[in-house]
């Protein structure tokens, strides 16, 4: 006999053990199918030899929607918070230097020429329309701005987010908030404030956080929450639509531990990478397969790497540093583990994790490990001024790490809504559709969750299931 649920969610990364949790914790019949053994995607943290280091995101920053999910399974009190005003440099002709990061500080500083402040000071009191078509980040700052501020700041920057390329990432789609302040004010500044002065809550410096167990206790405890409604090693590898009946609208194949079954369900949501997701969709119509699998990923090597304090001369206190493409260097940032938050390296050593390749250099991923500890360790070197090789490494490389939100972004997804409301029931969750940082992707995937409550008749019986 099929199996049959009220949801099923496809895919146990933060983005659908949030919303398997929010459905579940309202009551609903929900599971969560995960193809690997454990949960979390790539979120996933480590502790070997005193160090605990983390082999996809370092860090989060908290958003309220997250907190609030975060609070509600009583993970609080394990939260680490990062220093809101760690220093964050940019390498600029060989030297970090600190980057500026309030008005004062950017007028302060060196590192930008007048034009650049000019600029800035023009987009303060000046007006401005965004074009009608999609622009990149990197024509927005050219335009609005200056050549310097893209190369030097920017450019650095929307590696640290995305491992992009400015000159095709998309304005209007990786950063939706700076293309909205232009629109409504006619100036990215004004735009911003008032945007800021509108938002409810306290208004903080967005602190980034851990838990003192790493990243990875997050996906855990959401995954003890969900209990059974979670199946690990449990592969989707088929989905299909049922005509005939509205309470079993999709049938699913999926193998687990060798064997195969079929489940069927009412609502489905699929929260896989984006280009699995095409081909699993492919039988419902072609389209999927072809939008979602034209969105494109850069790859991205994660080089941990401990050493001993004592042969540090060069300053790792902060966050870390970004390094922009004309520097010639495969690392596009570096972040400082052990100044970042506690208990991450043993006593009397550093730990330090750096990004290498991104959209640019994606030959990145097919050098072994040893290769790319040796070329991290060779160009963080001269940078921090360390005198001997690394006690610790560890590397993991990404092929498809992180979703391009490149020019034509928005289109696509307007397109695969598109599609997707040719099949009642159907939704997804990702990190291709509302930003790829971890409070992102739980945002939306509560925001999935709420959609589906929104339009279902409540639980027959409204029990709690988590
Ligand atoms: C190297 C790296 C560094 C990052 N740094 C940061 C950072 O510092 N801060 C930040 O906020 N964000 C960061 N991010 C981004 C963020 O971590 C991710 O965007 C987010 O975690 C993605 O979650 P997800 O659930 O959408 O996807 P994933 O984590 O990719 O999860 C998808 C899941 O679907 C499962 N799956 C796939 N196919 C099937 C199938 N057929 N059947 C069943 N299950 C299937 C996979 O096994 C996987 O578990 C980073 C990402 C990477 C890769």
């Amino acid at each position: 006999m099929t199996a049959s649920h009220s949801v099923v969610v496809v895919g146990g990364g933060i983005s659908g053990l949030v919303c398997a949790y929010a459905l579940r914790r309202a009551g609903f019949d929900a599971v969560l199918l995960e193809s690997s053994d454990r949960p979390g995607g790539v979120i996933r943290s480590e502790r070997r030899e005193g160090y605990l280091f983390e082999h996809g995101p370092q860090s989060f920053t908290a958003t309220g929607p997250l907190l609030g999910v975060i609070r509600e399974i009583g993970l609080e009190e394990q939260i680490v918070r990062g220093d809101p005003h760690a220093a964050r440099f940019v390498l600029v002709q060989g030297a970090l230097e600190r980057a500026p990061l309030s008005p004062p500080a950017f007028f302060a500083s060196s590192l930008f020429g007048w034009g650049t402040k000019l600029s800035v000071l023009r987009d303060l009191f000046g007006r401005s329309h965004p074009p009608a078509e999609d622009e990149s980040i990197a024509q927005f700052i050219r335009r609005r701005f200056s050549a310097e501020l893209l190369e030097k700041l920017v450019g650095p920057f929307v590696s640290g987010v995305y491992a992009g390329d400015p000159e095709r990432l998309s304005l209007r789609s990786a950063f939706p908030q700076l293309h909205a302040a232009e629109l409504a004010k006619g100036s990215l500044i004004r735009g911003m404030l008032s945007a800021a002065k509108e938002k409810k809550g306290p208004r903080e410096r967005p602190t980034l956080l851990s838990f003192r167990e790493g990243n990875e206790m997050l996906p855990r405890a959401l995954a003890e929450r969900l209990g059974d409604a979670l199946r690990l090693k449990t592969e989707v590898t088929r989905i299909a639509k049922n005509d005939s009946s509205a309470t079993r609208r999709f049938s699913l194949e999926v193998t687990r531990g060798g064997h195969s079954e079929t489940l069927s369900c009412e609502r489905l949501v699929v929260a896989t990478p984006p280009d699995t997701a095409g081909r699993l969709l492919a039988d419902l119509d072609p389209d999927f397969a072809t939008q979602l699998g034209a969105i494109e990923f850069a790859a991205v090597a994660v080089v941990s790497l401990g050493y001993e304090k004592q042969h540090i001369a060069g300053d790792v206190n902060g966050f870390g540093f970004l390094v922009p493409r004309s520097a010639g260097l495969r690392i596009l940032g570096t972040v400082w583990n052990s100044s970042l938050f506690p208990g991450r390296a043993p006593e009397g050593q550093v730990l330090m994790t750096s990004f290498l390749g991104g959209a640019t250099d994606p030959g990145i991923a097919s050098l072994s490990a040893a290769a790319l500890a040796d070329l991290a360790h060779r160009e963080l070197a001269p940078l921090l001024q360390i005198r001997q090789q690394p006690v610790f490494s560890h590397v993991r490389v990404y092929p498809r790490a992180l979703p391009q939100y490149n020019l034509g972004h928005s289109a696509r997804l307007a397109r695969l809504e598109k599609l997707r409301a040719a099949f009642p029931g159907l939704w997804f969750a990702g990190n291709y559709w509302n930003g790829p940082a971890v409070g992102a992707c739980s945002e939306f995937g509560l925001e999935t969750a709420a959609a589906i409550l929104a339009g279902a008749a409540a639980p027959a019986a409204a029990e709690q299931h988590v």
